[in-house]
């Protein structure tokens, strides 16, 4: 199967009542790990790239060469997006141009009719090639690539004034936050996410900010319409800490465990673990066909 855009994807979870995980990719490593699972689980995927992490990986043709190239050799056949994360207005188009196959515009720092302009331009863009676009309101806890924005909850009216631009997929605050939680967090707001499900008309609604949310909490926002759940953080921290114990063992130093392909190989088991794990709470497990 070719690379798809998102939306047919996330209609089918969200009629089936069950989420599709985007899971952020950072290298080479984060993306076989990520394709892996998904094939042997027959589940759809999206591999999210952030513009930082395209920019680390040498911008965003490599990053489509990559997939390409990878995909192919790996034999998949289950569906697999490649979705540019929290887009520019000029990283949009860009990633659009090098083949993406789901935008994420996120105009959310613009006033909103500004960001209603823009999304709509994105919008006729994205849908002439096929592209999904996932728009967003309001800014989500937390920090991205150096933004930082505090707790939000939605507007359910300025949502339903975006989502009535043609968007496929819509991100909004609900009380979650990018990143570790707080000791102290309030937990996501089922009424505000109701009221944004009703408000948009059922557009398949976006979990930013997936790492740390008690599973309980993910299972009734998926319930309650939730399609796509972000995962990023948790994979970092996992990696890091399955690397950081490699080293800290000694293992390195035995051998020729200072290859690359060894020291890595860890980190690579750890994220698997945890994106077989995501997919499985998330309920896409066996939903690829
Ligand atoms: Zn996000």
């Amino acid at each position: 199967m070719a690379l798809v855009s998102a939306k047919e994807m996330l209609l089918k979870a969200r009629d089936g009542g069950y989420g599709v995980a985007q899971i952020n990719i950072n290298n080479l490593e984060w993306t076989k790990a990520t394709l892996q699972v998904a094939q042997e689980l027959q589940s759809p995927i999206i591999l999210g790239v952030s513009e930082g992490a395209a920019k680390y990986m040498g911008g965003y043709r490599l990053v489509m060469a990559m997939v390409r190239e990878l995909h192919d050799a790996m034999g998949m056949t289950v569906p697999v997006a490649v979705h540019l994360d929290h887009g520019t207005y000029e990283g949009a188009y860009k990633a659009l141009e090098a083949g993406f196959t789901s935008i994420m515009f996120d105009g959310s720092h613009y006033s909103i009719e500004e960001n209603v302009a823009k999304t709509k331009e994105i919008v006729e863009a994205c849908h002439a090639r096929g592209v999904s676009v996932e728009a967003e309101v309001g800014s989500i806890g937390g920090e991205e690539d150096g933004v930082i924005g505090a707790g939000e909850l939605a507007d359910p009216k300025e949502c339903a004034l975006i989502a009535s631009l043609g968007v496929d997929l819509f991100a909004a605050g609900i009380g979650n936050i990018h990143g570790k939680y707080p000791a102290n967090w309030k937990g996501l707001n089922f009424e505000v996410l109701a009221a944004v499900q009703e408000a948009t008309n059922r557009v398949p609604l976006v979990l930013h900010g997936g790492t740390g949310i008690p599973s309980e909490m993910i299972q009734k926002a998926i319930s309650l319409g939730v399609t796509k759940i972000n995962v990023n953080t948790e994979l970092q921290l996992v990696f890091a800490a399955a690397i950081r114990k490699y080293i800290e063992a000694g293992k390195d130093l035995e051998a020729k465990g200072f290859d690359p392909r060894k020291l890595l190989a860890p980190g690579v088991e750890a994220i698997k673990a945890i994106v077989r794990e995501k997919l499985t709470m998330f309920g896409s497990v066996g939903k690829a066909n």
